[in-house]
C-alpha cells in the first residue's frame, strides 16, 4: 500500500522533459517520492490502494512553486518602507528591524511570511539570510515547507553605520556562515538545505568572497548574493573598490561558478551576461522589487538578455515590504510588462513563466534532480488548484489559465515531500490564525521598540 493517490484530475501539468500536460492524470506518492505520474487509468493499474486518496476532480494539478528569493526574518518591515528609495528602505528601515528583532519575533516574522506563501502555492523558498536566521529553521520546519537557508554575511558597512551584527568582522563572518551550514544542511527531514550568502556585492571584502567561494566548494553547497540592483549600487561599488565592476571583482575571487545563485542583476553589461552564461551562474529575477523601488529592471529587460544566452533563471518575491505580497505566481505575471516596453506580445508567454516557477526555479536552487516536475522518483511536492473558480472559465488552455489569469488564492491543496501540509485553503500542520494574530502583536511591538513606529500608519488622518 503507499501513502498517497491523487488521481481523476482534469489536468495534471508536470514540467516534465516533454511538458506533458495530462488529461484525467494521477499520482502516487510513497515515502515522501513520486512513485508514479501519469493517467489515473495507467498509475491506479499499478497502484490501487492507498493511505489516502484524493479525488482531483475539478481541480489542476502542478509541480510547487519555487520563490527563488525571500527573505523570511524582516517580513515584519511591511508596510513600513513604502515609497522611499532602495537605500534608505535599507539602512532606516529593513535592517534595523532584521537586526533588532527578538528570537521570537524573528521566528513569527518567518513564520507569516511562510503562511502566506505556501497558502498561495509556494513549496520552496531561498532565503539570502538574515543576521538571526536560526528561528527561521524552525519556522520551515514547523510549516513543513522546503527551503534553502543561510546567514547572511558581511564583513564591510553598505556605505553608513550598521546596525548590531551586520557589523561584523571577516573571521566573524566566515565562522558564522560555517557554522550554520555545518548545523543546518539537511535539517527538517532533508527540506532544508544550508548555503553561504554574501549579502550583497558592496557589502563584502575580496577575502570574504575567495573563503566563501572555498568553504561552499568543500562543503558541496550553493553560494547566494544579491547583485547590483539599481544604478547606484554599481557606482557605489566602483567607488569602494577602485572602479572595479561587481561581476569581475567576483569573477577574480573565484566566486562566479555553477552553484552561484546571484539576484537583481539588473545593470549588467553584455559581456558579463556572457560570463554568466560560461559559467552557468543561475540567477533569481525579482520583478516587483525592481517595480516597487524604481530600479529600472523591468525597462532594462536584463533577465531577456540572460534567457538569450540559456541562463538559467528564477523568479523570487523578495521580501513583504519590496512586494507587498508573497503569492509568487502574481508576482511573475509582472514579467509580461516587458511586452509593453519592447512592443512584441511574443515576451514572456505562459510556457516560460511556468518553468520560471518550476523546473528552473528549482535549477536556480541546485535541487532540480529532485524537485521542479511530477515524475517517478522526484521528491512529492504539488499543488492543487480549484477550477470550481471563475478565473478558471473558460478553460481552453489550462496552462494560459495559470500562467496569466489565476492567483495563488486558488490553490487548495498543496503537498511537500509527500505530506499535505495545506487542504481546503487551511494549513495542516500550525494554526495560523494563532500565528497572525502573534504576528500582528510581535510586529507592532518590534517596531515600536526599534523607532520604526514613525513610518506606520496611514498617511491620511486615522480617527
Ligand atoms: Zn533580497
Amino acid at each position: 500500500m503507499i501513502d498517497l493517490l491523487v488521481k481523476n484530475a482534469d489536468y495534471m501539468i508536470t514540467m516534465n522533459g516533454d511538458r506533458e500536460v495530462v488529461r484525467d492524470g494521477a499520482l502516487a506518492v510513497d515515502g515522501g517520492r513520486i512513485a508514479a505520474a501519469g493517467k489515473t487509468a495507467a498509475v491506479t493499474a499499478r497502484f490501487s490502494e492507498a493511505a489516502r486518496t484524493i479525488d482531483a476532480r475539478g481541480r489542476l494539478v502542478t509541480p510547487g512553486f519555487i520563490d527563488n528569493h525571500q527573505h523570511l526574518a524582516p517580513f515584519f518591515v511591511r508596510g513600513l518602507g513604502d515609497d522611499v528609495p532602495l537605500r534608505v528602505f535599507l539602512h532606516d528601515r529593513c535592517y534595523p528591524m532584521e537586526a533588532g528583532l527578538t528570537e521570537e519575533e524573528a521566528y513569527l516574522a518567518a513564520m507569516c511570511a511562510l503562511l502566506e506563501s505556501v497558502r498561495h502555492g509556494t513549496t520552496t523558498v531561498c532565503d539570502p539570510g538574515s543576521q538571526n536566521p536560526e528561528p527561521s529553521v524552525r519556522a520551515v520546519s514547523d510549516v513543513g515547507a522546503r527551503a534553502v537557508l543561510t546567514r547572511s554575511l558581511t564583513d564591510m558597512a553598505g556605505g553608513r553605520a550598521m546596525p548590531g551584527t551586520f557589523d561584523s568582522t571577516t573571521d566573524d563572518a566566515i565562522e558564522s556562515g560555517t557554522d550554520f551550514v555545518e548545523s543546518h544542511h539537511g535539517a527538517a527531514e532533508g527540506r532544508i538545505r544550508a548555503w553561504f550568502s554574501l549579502r550583497t556585492e558592496r557589502m563584502v571584502s575580496d577575502r570574504l568572497c575567495r573563503s566563501v567561494s572555498e568553504l561552499a566548494a568543500e562543503h558541496g553547497t550553493g553560494i547566494v548574493s544579491h547583485m547590483i540592483s539599481n544604478r547606484d549600487s554599481v557606482e557605489h561599488h566602483q567607488r569602494v573598490f577602485d572602479g572595479e565592476r561587481p561581476i569581475e571583482r567576483y569573477d577574480r575571487n573565484g566566486v562566479l561558478g555553477p552553484n552561484l545563485q546571484l539576484v537583481h542583476c539588473h545593470f549588467l553589461e553584455p559581456d558579463e551576461c556572457d560570463l554568466l552564461a560560461e559559467r552557468d551562474v543561475k540567477v533569481s529575477m525579482c520583478p516587483t522589487a525592481s517595480a516597487v523601488f524604481g530600479w529600472g529592471g523591468l525597462h532594462r529587460a536584463t533577465h531577456l538578455k540572460l534567457l538569450e544566452r540559456g541562463v538559467t533563471v528564477g523568479v523570487g518575491s523578495d521580501i513583504g515590504a519590496c512586494s507587498h505580497t508573497v503569492d509568487i505566481l502574481r508576482i511573475a505575471q509582472y514579467f509580461r510588462v516587458y511586452r509593453d516596453v519592447f512592443e512584441d506580445a511574443s515576451l514572456m508567454p505562459a510556457e516560460t513563466i511556468l518553468e520560471h516557477l518550476t523546473i528552473d526555479g528549482a535549477r536556480s536552487v541546485l535541487w532540480d534532480d529532485e524537485i521542479g516536475s511530477l515524475e517517478a522518483g522526484k521528491r512529492a511536492d504539488f499543488l492543487l488548484f480549484d477550477l470550481d473558480r471563475p478565473e478558471w472559465v473558460p478553460l481552453h488552455n489550462p496552462v494560459s489559465n495559470l500562467a496569466h489569469g489565476a492567483s495563488g488564492d486558488s490553490v487548495e491543496t498543496v503537498v511537500i515531500d509527500g505530506r499535505v501540509v495545506m487542504e481546503g485553503g487551511e494549513l495542516v500542520l500550525v494554526d495560523a490564525g494563532e500565528i497572525m494574530a502573534e504576528g500582528r502583536r510581535a510586529a507592532a511591538a518590534a517596531a515600536d521598540r526599534l523607532g520604526l513606529s514613525p513610518f506606520a500608519g496611514p498617511r491620511w488622518p486615522v480617527v
